[in-house]
């Protein structure tokens, strides 16, 4: 598979080219025909996986073709929801280098800065917002933005905007939208918060999931070894010393076994430092 079977215009091709892409991730592959044909997504994708120009590529033809909006209105006609400002900042440099041979505005909207220079892109007239959810209703609040011709509405890491408590924000936004729009849903995870959004906003979405990449990385040598539980300890430290290791990562199941292992690599004083602590999930 390559992007030039992906429907998308020489305009988006010619930037993909530019980042030097060898092929379109999965998600990349099967959302983006989708989305060029105007359905709903549900997609259930993790960072890494490429969702960001999974969406971003499409949408951005979409608008550039004139199939959703006047392509000289003032008002923006595609919103990006997204939980953090670093997100969103990402998500519009993106939009910027894909949509570079196009003639569309973006601009990032987020808390922690000032409010006056987003208020002046918004006046300058914008395609695309991308925004945290409370920044944005500040705005709304000050009337600086008009989200009444907004066609396609993206929300992206939605399960971590719902952790972070934005449901009602979100809820309140999508009520200013048309109705008339399409809408896009990307989510890490699917807990039931989530497909409860997913029925009250997506019209019979294209669903999939896609995996993570595999990131264990060549250079890394494998080996699982069959042990009595009460060896476990001895085997650990003869292979920290016979290796020489002098840097290690050790994952335990427990808390508490993580500890207990701490200080007895310290007693038998494998390394100089040893720091062991039982963490919670890695995202
Ligand atoms: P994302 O999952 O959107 O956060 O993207 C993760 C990274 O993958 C970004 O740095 C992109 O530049 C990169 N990327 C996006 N699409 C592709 C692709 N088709 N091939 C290789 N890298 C890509």
């Amino acid at each position: 598979m390559s992007f030039s079977q992906l429907g998308l215009r020489a305009e988006l091709l010619s930037a993909v080219t530019a980042q030097r892409y060898p092929s379109p991730t999965p998600i990349q592959a099967r959302a983006i025909p989708v989305i060029l044909k105007g359905r709903d997504v549900l997609a259930g994708a993790q960072t890494g996986t490429g969702k960001t120009a999974a969406f971003t590529l499409p949408m951005l033809q979409l608008l550039s073709n004139g199939s959703v909006g006047a392509v000289n209105g003032r008002s923006p006609r595609a919103l990006v929801l997204a939980p953090t400002r670093e997100l969103a900042a990402q998500v519009e440099s993106a939009i910027v280098t894909y949509g570079k041979n196009l003639q569309l505005r973006s601009t990032a909207i987020f808390g922690g800065v000032g409010i006056n220079p987003q208020k002046s892109a918004l006046q300058r007239g914008i395609d695309i917002v991308v925004a945290t959810p409370g920044r944005l209703l500040d705005l709304v609040d000050q009337r600086s933005i008009d989200l009444s011709s907004i066609k396609i509405l993206v929300l992206d890491e939605a399960d971590r905007m719902l952790d972070m408590g934005f449901i009602n924000d979100i809820r309140r936004i999508i009520k200013l939208l048309p109705e008339r729009r399409q809408n896009l849903l990307f989510s890490a995870t699917m807990p039931r918060s989530i497909a409860k959004l997913a029925d009250s906003v997506l019209d019979r979405p294209f669903r999939f999931q896609i995996s993570p990449k595999k990131s264990v990385v060549q250079e890394i040598q494998q080996e699982v070894m069959f042990v009595e539980q009460a060896k476990k300890r001895h085997l650990l430290i003869q292979i920290i010393r016979e290796n020489q290791v002098d840097q290690a990562i050790v994952f335990m199941r427990t808390k508490h076994r993580a500890n207990r292992l701490a200080q007895q690599l310290n007693r038998a004083r494998t390394v100089s430092y040893t720091h062991l602590r039982a963490h919670e999930t890695l995202r």
